[in-house]
């Protein structure tokens, strides 16, 4: 797509009720956009289809949490202190602007992601390669780096000490209930749970429409594994073929796309996860599904830099949105990360509840457990102020190294002082405890997809022009299942009983479940590039001959071919387009 096609892109979209700048009576406000009919029916129809394929397909359970939570959760999952992105403020027109994108966006520093890089770092780079700001040109070498944390703070309830924060994903609205998630999933692993739903962050710099919004949607899976014994079944996936973009490739002059299956991905040792392999596999065909050109879209592993602490693995799913002829202009639609036992541990050292699972061993197993039980009337005049810290360091000492008690005396420390007891005033004992399991911390395997990015990028990869009897014609080739109109249903004109049939076929298809729309007004060919522009897949004409021998002709909107039909097989021959069961060469 070019530049061009890009504008008349969201021309089309605002013009045909996909998407719009939010409050435009109000200057326009930046980073929030409203759905229009289009859009909003496109964006359920591609939620519908990300539930269908990581939900219900999975088996996986969907929940609903608040968009606001507290704000001890935010403390606990890092996001308070952590979820920052770095700020410069040009000195001159005082817009702010995300400096690592001022880094990335100049093809001169060679830095393809600067997120990982230091503040001090950062400052160096500006002031070396003379970056400027992108909205008035003036120098920004000098300028302070501000860590500006993107969340949207409220207050819960009146006055300010319940502070709440509205969600910067929604990952954290499943974290929080896993104790009971885990009794739902009747505390069997591996379980996973979906969510759907918006997030918000209070981006420095908003940009490029709907690809970078100040609220979006996500649509996130936590699937808890365990991860001694876990393994996900890759045959379902092991034909689905992707480009990877592996993290030793983009390191390396020349480093290239690789193409293949997720099977020889994971042999190869490409993806050395097996969930998140599978997860890319799941993901690529849902991409392809929503109507992504497979031919601009890969998976880039982030490089060792780019890594959370806690992640041991993680791969976007990417598109380009340039134009074909030029430079790729890649955006992140996607992470898929293995996020180990980090968020459940970190909610269980910070709530009140216990975030593991209790896993049965097949057979109770005995084991050892070393006790103490001081003499505290030999401790107490013995050791004075200090006896109880004395019994408390004895009792660590057994569980850390029970072999110390062999002697007649042991030994141990509290504040640099040795403080040496008999053994036998210790209690030291081995009790013999039959465990029938054990507590597990699960680990994470995180698919978390954006919704509004992959539907961008599905009317860009879709939007297309041609010439149709000499006429130019935009039209959007979006997979009958994702398109917000199904059928389009004409009267040739709305005359002599056709307007009448005409409706009353388009009540008739509604009835079926099918998203129908009606329309009587202006030529005919103007009602079919009204359709085309929106991408309804088919067109339904009633004629004279329909009240004649009760048929119709149905157009398709890429080919613009057309095939007549008779009414009472309309409904099922639509619905066998729809699913891929027939083609419209074939009617
Ligand atoms: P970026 O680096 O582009 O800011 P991110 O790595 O912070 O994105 P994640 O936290 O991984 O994003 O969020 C998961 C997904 O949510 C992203 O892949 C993207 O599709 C979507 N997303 C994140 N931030 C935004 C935003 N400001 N506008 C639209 N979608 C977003």
């Amino acid at each position: 797509m070019t530049q061009v096609e890009a504008q008349r892109l969201v021309e089309l979209a605002k013009r045909r009720g996909f998407f719009l700048q939010s409050a435009g009576a109000y200057g326009g406000i930046s980073g929030f956009y409203t759905y229009g009919p289009q859009g909003a029916a496109l964006k359920r129809n591609v939620e519908d289809t990300w539930r269908d394929r990581f939900a219900i397909q999975e088996g996986h359970m969907e929940v609903d949490a608040p968009t606001v939570l507290p704000e001890p959760v935010f403390e606990a999952s890092g996001h308070l202190d952590g979820f920052d992105d770095m700020l410069v403020e040009c000195p001159e027109c005082s817009e702010s602007h995300r400096a690592d994108h001022i880094i990335e966006d100049d093809p001169d520093t060679g830095i393809e992601e600067a997120e990982s890089l230091a503040p001090e770092r950062v400052e160096e780079v500006i002031a070396e390669y003379e970056l400027v700001c992108p909205t008035c040109g003036t120098g920004l070498a000098g300028q302070a780096i501000e860590q500006f944390n993107l969340m949207f703070e409220t207050n819960i309830g009146p006055g300010s000490s319940s502070p709440g924060y509205l969600r910067p994903e929604t990952a954290q609205g499943i974290f929080i209930e896993f104790p009971q998630l885990a009794e739902y999933a009747r505390n069997q692993l591996p379980f996973g749970v979906t969510q759907i739903g918006r997030a918000y962050r209070n981006e420095i710099s908003p940009r490029k429409s709907l690809l970078r919004v100040r609220e979006f949607s996500q649509a996130e899976l936590e699937l808890f594994v365990d991860p001694e014994e876990d393994e996900p079944d890759l045959s379902s996936v092991a034909d689905v073929s992707a480009r990877f973009y592996p993290a030793t490739a983009q390191d390396c002059e020349g480093g290239g796309v690789i193409e293949t299956t997720i099977a020889e991905a994971v042999d190869h040792g490409i993806v050395a996860d097996p969930w998140i392999a599978y997860y890319l596999g799941v993901a690529a065909e849902w991409y392809d599904r929503i109507g992504l050109d497979m031919d601009r879209f890969r998976f880039r592993q982030h490089r060792p830099g780019e890594l959370a602490h806690y992640s041991e693995d993680c791969w976007d799913a990417e598109g380009d949105v340039s134009d074909p002829g030029e430079d790729p202009d890649w955006i992140e639609l996607g992470g898929f990360a293995y996020r180990a036992d980090y968020d459940l541990s970190k909610h269980d050292s910070h709530s009140e509840e216990e975030f593991t699972i209790f896993k049965q061993y097949d057979d109770p197993v005995t084991v050892e457990t070393p006790t103490v039980d001081p003499d505290m009337s030999y401790l107490g005049p013995e050791f004075g102020g200090a006896a109880g810290d004395v019994a408390a360091a004895l009792e660590t000492l057994a569980a850390d190294d029970p072999d110390a008690f062999e002697g007649e005396e042991v030994t141990v420390e509290v504040d640099d002082e040795s403080y040496t007891v008999p053994v036998e005033q210790t209690g030291f004992a081995v009790e013999e405890v039959t465990e029938s399991g054990e507590h597990v911390t699960p680990h994470v395997v995180e698919p978390s997809l954006g919704i509004d990015r992959a539907l961008y990028t599905a009317l860009d990869h879709s939007y297309r022009e041609d010439e149709v009897d000499g006429e130019q014609r935009t039209y959007l080739s979006l997979p009958p299942e994702v398109a917000p109109t199904t059928v389009g249903v004409f009267p040739l004109m709305d005359k002599d009983g056709l307007g009448e049939r005409a409706r009353e076929l388009a009540q008739d298809l509604r009835a079926t479940g099918l998203a129908v729309t009606y329309d009587d007004s202006g030529a005919i060919g103007r009602r079919y590039r009204r359709q085309d522009e929106v991408g309804t897949p088919y067109c339904v004409t009633v004629d004279y001959d329909t009240l004649e021998d009760g048929t119709v002709t149905i157009r398709d909107r890429d080919s613009t071919t057309q095939r007549r039909v008779a009414i009472e097989t309309l409904g099922a021959t639509i619905e066998a387009l729809v699913e891929g069961e027939q083609a419209f060469e074939d009617i």
